[in-house]
């Protein structure tokens, strides 16, 4: 950034902008935050605010501003687009700089990052607010990763891949990396806020030093993470980072937590973007995503865990077979289940709270939302004693009634407390005698002085005895000349008047200043004790965040149990086998979404290792081939993390990774074409799918040639068959029918179709996965019921009976195998290329194909040119074929 100017103001300025650097620094000047120089320009472009000039001895100086009051409307916004915040405040007097001549101390008072925000306006209540940081060592990726908003923090040690899919997975709002990889960062990171740390932040002893003083623990072994050692690198480097944007407030932070990717089911960034579990691939919100399915949680703990779930499922059969008992009791007890939703409903977001209490960042209204959450409890306890289930009673013992904390704020706080602790107003009368006495003094500061009056009356038996004020010396006693006599020692005489003397005594003036500055000290006690009150709450984050998690696990429950019931799911059975068998199973999301009147059609569907591991699925456009491909992803997945499944009946062998294969889309941004992604993913399935693994293809080589994408289909599922490394249970569907001879070559490929019939020109869908191959795509019915124009239409059927009239003409002839071979070296060759193997050098097969409509003289062009070799020939030779061609040409 450009120095700005040298006078006092931006001297301060500019030192307290240099101590933060890649930072927008907001600048308290009287009632406006500014900014200057480069930070104007971006602030006056993000928000749309005017950019204006500080004419500073000749500097013109950018300039841009907003009133302070505005500062929660501008803040989200530069926070959303990425931006990292520090609000400096005045926290001086500005009559007191005044005084002194000199200028205005002032301070950071919070930097804002969009991965440590806190504030309920930067946060969608029902999604984690991530902050990832990653450190490499050697071939070990470590990932720590953090909410400081509800106090999660955990820590991984992994590989590549599945350092990749767990960054996918969190979606963090800010990614924290070492500076020396700013050269050349990896492309996974591009779509994250990066912020680039200083790698001396990433030492091994910093780290230990950090943590271990931080959890005030002599090590990390109580953590189950003493182990993870470059995990522990990172995690000190988010800690350093949290520490410094919360100005060394972390204390919600209370748990270091190990992170096992092997014990979920991993799913790659494209598999969870297709499968359209938490975003929809289109506009990217939640419509038709399953998440807008499955959500019935009634708190945003329970929204948060159950998105967390869907993105990490179960592969521990133990775990999956305890929570699908628990939604059965739960869905069975419809009425009890009712009465804990409406319970939940009116629990607040304990996680946060907590979080905003430990960190200081809370309003007193917060601290009565817990109080009200916590009074809660009792009632929805004794709800969940009435559901019969091991792991709701465990939830139901981890919820603690926390009856201190409930009652010290029921005595404390009032019940509707103003937004901000500075308007005061939020102590209850009766929690503190002074308060009380202040309040009592501001309300009827009148009175209050008349009682004083009558009381010096009566004691000093001077009945024209009266209570003033003026500036001079404010409240004061006056007696008449009449009186003197009377008037006792106590009494310091302040002014002499023609008929009377005017005193002051000690307790007046402590009285008057009781009164003169109640109003102020009224503000600074509630204050004051409201920080009280929250340090004692504080004091409780633990058991807090313990109930939070608690009350988060029976809201996923009841939610997958009021899903169930809604929807009419059924309980799968979950093994340790290599069967996925669905009967009559149905597309969660479809078939909530199709019109009325239109029904959903089940479909079974059966996968095993031993003889149904491949199924290949034809079928015209719009049969239905990838809602069955998707329908099968989703109730694994759905089985996996616990719920019941849209299907009559479901065995479901646990899977240990779902991959999928689905449409095509182009990564224009990362310089990859449709096919290039494609083949991308392609690849990533066959190198890391395992027997255990789901593979989901909807079509596999169409974004090029036909022949270059059926050799690499037919060679993919033959790869699929043959390796016992990745002979994953995969469903394949495609418009190739020419894949339905794979079935007659190996015996664990089965061909299946989605059933249509023609009627009077029309295709009629219907919808049913039936065994056997289909032969043809019906594509131009579709794309005439699309509206296609009519001559469009008539032509392309006039092409497709000239090319269906042709057959594949082959000339390497070796029997029935013929075209197998040549599909096998073409697919050999295309796959090898698309794959990155190193291509095999055995000569392709020669080709004559789709000769269409050639008349004799066109067909000998074409057998003479076929017919020649330009390296045997001379010059002369080749002079005379031309000569010849052209002939026949004319
Ligand atoms: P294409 O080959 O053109 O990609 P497809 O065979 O993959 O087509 P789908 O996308 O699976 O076809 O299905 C097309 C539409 O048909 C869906 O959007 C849905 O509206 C409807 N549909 C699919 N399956 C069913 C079903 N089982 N019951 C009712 N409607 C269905």
């Amino acid at each position: 950034m450009s120095k700005t100017g040298t006078t006092p103001l931006m001297r301060q300025y500019n030192d307290i902008k240099g101590k933060y650097p890649g930072t927008i620094l907001l600048f308290r000047v009287g009632d406006f935050y500014e900014t200057f120089a480069d930070d104007a320009v971006t602030v006056s472009r993000e928000l749309g605010i005017t950019l204006t000039k500080r004419n500073n001895g000749g500097d013109q100086t950018p300039l841009a501003g907003f009133p302070f009051h505005a500062l929660d409307t501008y803040l989200p916004k530069l926070i959303r687009r990425g931006y990292r915040v520090a609000v400096c405040e005045q926290t001086q007097d500005p009559e007191e700089a005044k005084a002194q001549r000199k200028i205005v101390e002032r301070e950071v008072t919070e930097i804002v990052t969009p991965g440590t925000a806190l504030s309920d306006k930067l946060l969608d209540h029902k999604r984690n607010n991530y902050l990832v940081s990653v450190f490499k060592q050697g071939t070990t990726w470590a990932i720590a990763y953090a909410d400081v908003s509800t106090a999660e923090f955990y820590l991984a040690q992994t590989d590549y891949n599945e350092h990749i899919q767990l960054i996918s997975s969190l979606q963090p709002a800010e990614l924290l990396l070492p500076k020396k990889w700013k050269g050349d960062p990896d492309r996974a990171y591009a779509s994250f806020n990066v912020t680039w740390v200083d790698d001396w932040i990433f030492e091994g002893d910093f780290a230990y030093k950090l943590l271990t003083d931080h959890f005030r623990t002599h090590s990390l072994k109580g953590f189950g993470v003493d182990e993870l050692i470059v995990a522990q690198i990172a995690a000190g480097a988010l800690l350093h980072y949290v520490s410094e944007t919360q100005k060394g407030a972390m204390g919600n932070l209370r748990k270091l937590r190990p992170f096992e990717p092997a014990g979920t089911m991993m799913l790659d960034p494209a598999t969870k973007r297709n499968l359209e579990l938490t975003a929809s691939m289109s506009e990217g919100g939640t419509d038709g995503t399953l998440i807008s399915i499955l959500d019935e949680t009634c708190t945003a703990m329970g929204g948060r865990l159950l998105r967390r779930r869907l993105h990490a499922p179960q592969r521990n059969i133990h775990e999956i077979k305890r929570r699908l008992e628990a939604v059965e009791a739960l869905l069975l007890q419809h009425t009890i289940r009712g009465e804990i939703r409406s319970e939940l409903d009116h629990m607040g977001d304990l996680e946060r709270l907590i979080s905003r209490i430990a960190l200081g960042r809370c309003s007193a209204r917060d601290i009565v939302q817990l109080k009200l959450s916590i009074q809660q409890l009792p009632k929805l306890k004794i709800l969940i004693n009435g559901i019969s289930d091991p792991v709701v009673g465990e939830i139901n013992k981890r919820i603690r009634l926390l009856i201190d904390v409930q009652e010290r704020i029921q005595k404390a706080l009032v019940e509707e407390p103003p937004a901000s602790i500075r308007d005061g107003g939020m102590i209850r009368d009766g929690y503190n005698a002074e308060l009380d006495e202040l309040r009592d003094i501001t309300k009827n500061g009148k009175k209050y002085v008349a009682r004083i009056q009558q009381d010096l009356i009566k004691s000093t038996g001077i009945s024209s005895l009266k209570l003033g004020y003026n500036r001079v010396f404010g409240y004061y006693i006056e007696v008449t000349k009449l009186h003197q006599s009377k008037v006792p020692d106590t009494f310091i005489r302040k002014q002499t008047l023609v008929n009377a003397e005017r005193y002051i005594t000690p307790e007046l003036k402590e009285i008057e200043e009781k009164i003169l500055s109640a109003e102020e000290k009224i503000n600074s006690l509630e204050e004051s004790l409201f920080q009280e009150l929250r340090i004692f709450v504080a004091e409780h984050t633990e058991p807090i965040q313990e109930l939070a998690t608690a009350i988060a696990e029976l809201d996923v429950l009841q939610s997958l149990a009021e899903t169930a019931f809604r929807y009419k799911y059924v309980k799968p059975e979950v093994n340790d086998g290599d069967v996925v068998s669905i009967k009559a199973g149905r597309h969660p999301v479809v078939e909530r979404t199709l019109p009325p009147g239109e029904p959903f059609i089940p479909n079974d569907v059966d996968l095993n290792n031993r003889d149904q591991q491949i199924i290949i699925i034809t079928g015209p456009n719009m049969a239905g081939k990838s809602i069955i491909l998707r329908q099968t992803g989703l109730i694994v997945l759905m089985a996996q993390i616990g719920s019941f499944v849209p299907a009559d009946a479901a065995v479901i062998g646990i899977v240990d990774k779902i991959f999928t294969r689905v449409g095509a889309s182009d990564n224009l941004a990362a310089g990859e074409s449709t096919f290039l992604v494609e083949m991308n993913e392609a690849a990533n399935i066959l190198n890391n799918a395992t027997p255990k693994s789901l593979i989901l293809l909807d079509e596999v080589g169409r974004g090029t040639s036909t022949f270059d994408g059926l050799s690499i289909a037919w060679s993919l599922a033959e790869y699929l068959h043959n390796s016992p490394d990745v002979a994953a249970k995969t469903l394949f569907a495609t418009h190739y029918h020419e894949l339905n001879e794979l079935e007659s070559r190996y015996p664990r490929i089965k061909n299946f179709n989605v059933l249509v019939r023609e009627f009077d020109g029309k295709v009629v869908f219907l919808r049913k996965l039936v065994k056997g191959g289909a032969d043809h795509s019906y594509g131009i019915q579709v794309a005439s019921m699309a509206g296609l124009p009519e001559t469009v239409i008539a032509r392309a059927r006039q092409i497709l009976v000239n090319l269906e009239s042709h057959t594949l003409e082959v000339d390497v002839a070796d029997g029935d195998d013929a075209l197998a071979v040549v599909k096998a070296a073409r697919q050999h060759e295309a796959a090898t290329k698309a794959l990155g193997i190193v291509p095999s050098q055995e000569a392709l097969p020669q080709l004559s194909l789709f000769q269409m409509n050639m008349d004799p003289r066109q067909e000998m062009i074409f057998n003479k040119l076929r017919a020649m070799d330009p390296d045997r020939m001379t010059p002369i030779e080749a002079l005379m074929l031309l000569t010849d061609l052209r002939r026949l040409l004319s």
